[in-house]
């Protein structure tokens, strides 16, 4: 038509689409999610604008904040209606088709190598998976503070036009979306049941009550047919005329009859607001890959489901992911915590980094609390004084989930030295119905986190040193505990002994650790780069220092008393003297006698306040 305004889609998101509508891949139910997630949020949007302005929802209909799914089977379109926020033409325009979204180009990336198409909600492009369906799409809004209603529509051919809504049925506000099915596609989602199906597996924890128009078989009671009345009815002789009467009043029959209507498909009661008791291990699966959008089948290593009560009351639901996010540590500092965040039901925010330290932005969940004002200000809601302390105790019950998986897992159990391993693991393998080495992984994938919450929260640092696992001289291919180490300590050991360095195997053999191996006292090995770091903020752990053994203050109780060492010492005098003078001031500080070693003659070791060569490998290698 003559007002319509044509637009050339970005040309990512151009690119994007053609993948997309000429896809082959076979499992398009992603659509029906990404669409229903979108109606979920502009929901969020509205009511969450109606807190400190109630007149934003308006009246009737309007006030209702609902999604409705409809099937038009003769033309084969889908729609999808919500009464959210609704976007305005420019809104359309730009989120729609102009503006590329920082995901759009690493989504295509993803996609020509070959990866799964059901990740697209994660790039923030769900919406052009419609495409997957359709051939033609019209989308319809009117948002909340305009009073025009505007159609978007596109061919998905490069192009999209604009043009003011007057021929349809006055809508009021939210949006529509008509989804033109493709003939393929027609033959599987034109069917309310697979509909039905498709909103239970993926959309079962949208907040929103959603509605499918639907058809259903009741029963019906209609006035018998007269003949049969008549037949019936003829008087028995027992029966006085009234009784008779009353009888052909109520002579009626039932007949199945098939009714359409809007028939609600998912329980809006939020999974957090359940009983932790009531709610199975596959709902919380569930859960999780709902609101992370992740629909991969790995499972979250964790979770935690729990009531806070008290000064501060709130619920909350943490998990851990099956595997770090690919940019957790490149952006660590621009990350946001992904938790979101409702004031008494009412969705507020997922961009509140006030919940969560740092170091434990890898989580992800929901906190949901009463005791946080609802009509304020985000800036308000900051500063509020009850997010200090949901703050602490999310992190304590964070630290908590962490440490029950290793109290669950048979291979933390505590050993002393020579337990007879073999029988002790016949026994778990058992009992116990934790799968082994379940901590293991959760290492291997979050290590670098408990080490930066070491650097980084004093206040749970002991918590937080309980959770560390290390390799050592004593471990084999396994890892160890602090508590471990100190189970093991030799009689009136009181250090715990440690050395930094790039792998375990140059470690062990070390000339620096000859003395220390060969009196068998168990080293640690700290390969990672971080643990430098980590030590310098990991001094002490239950009453034990920690003793750095390629620096200059280990001290090996010696076999010689304080004389006989000293006698040593003096004999050794002009050598040490003589030393220290070849290799001048600078590159040498001291040259003295020691008992670290055993076989080796010599080694240089490092100052106590100085870098070890292992630190300062690491950076050279970062200043380079
Ligand atoms: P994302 O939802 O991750 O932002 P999408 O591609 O799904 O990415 O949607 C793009 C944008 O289009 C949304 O951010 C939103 O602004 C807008 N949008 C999509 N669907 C709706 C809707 N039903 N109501 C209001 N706005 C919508
Ligand atoms: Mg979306």
């Amino acid at each position: 038509s003559q007002n319509s305004q044509k637009f050339e889609f970005q040309a990512e998101v151009s690119r994007l689409m053609d993948i997309i509508i000429n896809s082959l891949y076979s499992n398009k139910d992603v659509f029906l999610r990404e669409l229903i997630s979108n109606a979920s949020d502009a929901l969020d949007k509205i009511r969450f604008l109606s807190l400190t302005d109630k007149t934003v929802l308006g009246e009737g209909n309007d006030a209702k904040l609902d999604i409705h799914i409809k099937l038009d089977k003769v033309n084969n379109i889908l729609t999808i209606r919500d009464r959210g926020v609704g976007m305005t033409k420019e809104d359309l325009i730009k989120n729609l088709g102009t503006i590329a979204k920082s995901g759009t180009s690493a989504f295509l990336e993803q996609v020509q190598q070959g990866g799964d198409l059901n990740l697209i909600g994660q790039f923030g492009v769900g919406f052009y998976s419609v495409y997957l369906v359709a051939d033609y799409v019209e989308v319809i809004s009117k948002h909340n503070d305009n009073k025009h209603r505007y159609i978007w529509e596109s061919k998905a051919d490069g192009k999209f036009a604009v043009i003011e809504d007057t021929e349809n049925e006055p809508l009021g506000r939210g949006t529509e979306i008509r989804i033109h099915l493709k003939k393929d596609a027609s033959e599987l989602y034109a069917e309310e049941t697979k509909l039905r199906e498709l909103v239970k597996k993926y959309s079962e924890f949208i907040d929103f009550p959603i509605y499918l128009w639907a058809s259903k078989e009741v029963d019906v009671e209609v006035p018998a047919d007269e003949e049969e009345q008549a037949q019936d009815d003829r008087p028995n002789d027992e029966e006085t005329a009234e009784e008779v009467d009353d009888m052909r009043e109520k002579k009626l029959m039932t007949i199945k009859e098939t009714q359409w209507d809007w028939e609600l498909l998912n329980d809006v009661k939020a999974l957090w607001l359940r009983n932790a008791k009531d709610v199975t291990p596959e709902e919380y699966d569930k859960f999780y890959h709902s609101f992370t959008k992740d629909l991969s089948a790995d499972k979250p290593m964790a979770w935690a489901h729990f009531n806070a009560e008290g000064d501060v009351e709130f619920k909350a639901v943490l998990f851990i992911p099956p595997t770090a996010a690919p940019d957790l540590f490149e952006n660590y500092y621009i990350n946001k915590a992904t938790l979101k965040l409702y004031v008494r039901r009412v969705f507020i925010s997922d961009t509140f980094d006030e919940l969560l330290p740092k170091y434990l932005s890898f989580l992800k969940g929901i906190v949901d609390s009463d005791s946080l004002p609802l009509n304020v200000s985000r800036e308000m809601l900051q500063q509020h004084a009850s997010l200090k302390t949901i703050k602490k105790k999310l992190v304590r019950k964070a630290l908590d989930m962490i440490r029950h998986i290793a109290d669950e897992d048979p291979d933390e159990k505590l050993e002393a030295e020579e337990s007879n391993e073999d029988e002790d693991n016949l026994d778990e393998d058992v009992d116990s119905g934790v799968k082994k080495g379940k901590y293991a992984k959760f290492w291997e994938q979050f290590s670098k986190v408990i080490k930066l919450g070491i650097i980084e929260d004093a206040m749970n640092h002991d918590r937080l040193a309980k959770l560390l696992r290390f390799h050592s001289s004593k471990s084999g291919d396994k890892l160890i505990s602090l508590d471990q180490y100190i189970v093991r300590m030799k009689p009136g050991q009181k250090q715990i002994y440690y050395i930094t360095g790039q792998d375990k195997k140059q470690l062990e053999k070390s000339p620096l650790l000859e003395n220390l191996l060969k009196r068998g006292y168990e080293i640690l090995f700290l390969t990672d780069p971080i643990d430098e770091y980590l030590t310098q903020n990991l001094t002490e752990y239950e009453g034990n220092k920690f003793q750095n053994a390629s620096k200059d203050d280990l001290k090996i109780r010696s076999k010689y008393d304080q004389a006989r060492t000293k006698e040593i010492k003096e004999s050794y005098k002009e050598l040490t003297k003589w030393w220290k003078d070849i290799l001048a001031g600078e590159n040498v500080e001291s040259v003295k006698v020691s008992n670290r070693l055993a076989n080796t003659p010599a080694v240089v070791v490092t100052s106590k306040y100085g870098w070890s060569a292992n630190m300062e490998r690491i950076m050279k290698s970062q200043t380079l």
